[in-house]
């Protein structure tokens, strides 16, 4: 359900001229069809001219040039798009251009609960939606992750009373980069690493697009901010809302938020005690998303017994750290989606066992340092494969023991051969996966299937 008189001011403020949405992805195509919904005249424009077909009727499609602007009123633009492409300038400079997220807002009704940060945004996105439901809340799950925003929007556009109670909307820094009246309720900020910086100019405007999310909370909300990270704490304190903090490793007493302890994966908070001892939750970094899931759960009524139990079965997502094959006391983990070098290394820190590493694909730029470092007297070989494979090597060194297995099916023959039992084999490439894969979905699903098939040929 959303309010008459947002639709209505929405017509008065756009409605005589064509509305664009830049990006026929899923995003741009599912703002398209909310601004169907609400009436307007609905342009995409896209520099991938054979992405016309995916348009739904109804909808012209121009490539993304100047000139396919110059009628337009409003322009919407996805996430994939950054908003400095020369045919947006003037759109931007007359405050037409709005992020898909943002549009979406405008028609949405619901509590928002926001998660940012450069890792761990699904995992902790997916969680909040498992503890929801253990609730028998109604929530929506989406943004950056699974459904687009615009969804829900259509959908309560559509309907005559709210259609969940509560939405968590995964956010990236593309789309808080142009996010204006949104307004959250929740806004958790699990951590900021080097990343993305083929887009930005430097950290600095990395993290200022990533600090919007603090401030689109409403002073009766709350802010859930990592405690360990000055950054992030900097602008926690700036923020209107309430402010719970979470942090990980500590023995003393966290007054204001969630304290998990390492040494018995307990999370504290005043005196209620969570224990994290779910396949779900592996690794230091998995603690830091339950606890701040603990903050928003507790923040919206749900029990601490219920929360236990929904920490308890979440299963993890497909290539997030997840478990995906046993055999002869040798397990295979897959971690597929650790495509740069900070989450990498924070599964390389959750084995508990001699481990083979596989890592490697397309250099995102970053210093190899602090895998280099972790790796040290944990991983007993480090095998490397795809496009960047002379920069691993050589950032390295002789430190490793490392061998470059030029493919993934090599890498598993050679990681089957040199584990022993009680060993770990874990993927996790540091690295995107366009060299050799269509994404780190297809490198996870072929790493499971070489995984599994390891030792039937021998
Ligand atoms: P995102 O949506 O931010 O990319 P995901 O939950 O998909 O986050 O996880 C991406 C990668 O980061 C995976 O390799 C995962 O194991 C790792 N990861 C998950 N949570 C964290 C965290 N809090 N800190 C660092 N790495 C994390």
């Amino acid at each position: 359900m959303c309010r008459a008189d947002d639709i209505e001011s929405f017509r008065k403020q756009w409605g005589s001229r064509p509305v664009a949405v830049v990006g026929a992805g899923v995003s741009g195509l599912a703002a398209a069809r909310l601004l169907l919904a609400l009436g307007a005249v609905v342009r995409i424009v896209d520099d991938r001219l054979d992405l016309q077909t995916v348009v739904p009727s109804g909808v012209d499609f121009q490539p993304l040039v100047k000139e396919s602007l110059v009628d337009v009123g409003l322009v919407v633009l996805s996430p994939g798009v950054p908003r400095t492409h020369p045919a947006l300038v003037e759109a931007d400079h007359e405050g037409r251009l709005v992020g898909e997220v943002e549009l979406a807002s405008w028609f949405i009704d619901v509590p928002l609960i926001g998660v940012t940060g450069t890792n761990g945004k699904s995992t902790t996105t997916a969680l909040l939606g498992h503890i929801f439901q253990r609730a028998d809340r109604r929530v929506f799950i989406g943004g950056n992750f699974g459904t687009p925003l615009s969804e829900l929007a259509l959908g309560e556009l559509r309907s005559k009373a709210p259609t969940v109670d509560f939405a968590v909307v995964e956010l990236s820094s593309y789309q808080l980069e142009s996010v204006e009246r949104l307004r959250l309720w929740v806004a958790v900020w699990l951590n900021i690493e080097p990343d993305h910086l083929d887009r930005y100019p430097g950290f600095e405007a990395y993290v200022a697009a990533k600090a919007q999310i603090f401030q689109c909370v409403a002073p009766d909300g709350l802010v859930v901010a990592s405690g360990m990270d000055p950054v992030i704490a900097h602008h926690a304190e700036q923020a209107a809302a309430r402010v719970r903090w979470f942090r990980v490793g500590e023995e003393e007493a966290e007054k204001d938020g969630t304290m998990v302890s390492i040494r018995d994966a307990a999370a504290r908070r005043g005196d209620e005690v969570y224990l994290i001892r779910g396949a779900g939750l592996l690794g230091e970094h998995n603690y830091e998303n339950a606890a701040a899931a603990i903050e928003v759960g507790r923040f919206v009524g749900i029990s601490s017994n219920l929360l236990q139990k929904a920490l308890d079965d979440y299963s993890p997502l497909e290539h997030r750290l997840k478990l995906v094959h046993v055999a002869n006391d040798v397990r295979w983990f897959d971690d597929s989606k650790a495509t740069n070098i900070a989450a990498a290394v924070r599964a390389v820190k959750a084995m508990d066992r001699p481990t083979i590493l596989i890592l490697g694909g397309r250099d995102k730029g970053g210093s190899w340092t602090p895998l280099v470092e972790a790796t040290g007297g944990r991983v007993s070989r480090v095998l490397v494969i795809g496009e960047a494979s002379s920069i691993i090597v050589q950032a390295f060194g002789s430190s490793q023991s490392v061998e470059t297995a030029g493919t993934l099916e090599q890498a598993v023959r050679r990681a089957f051969e040199l584990a022993q039992p009680g060993y770990a084999v874990l993927l996790a490439p540091a690295c995107s996966a366009f060299d050799q894969f269509a994404n780190y979905v297809e490198r996870g699903d072929v790493f499971i299937r070489l995984a599994r098939a390891a030792g039937c040929s021998q």
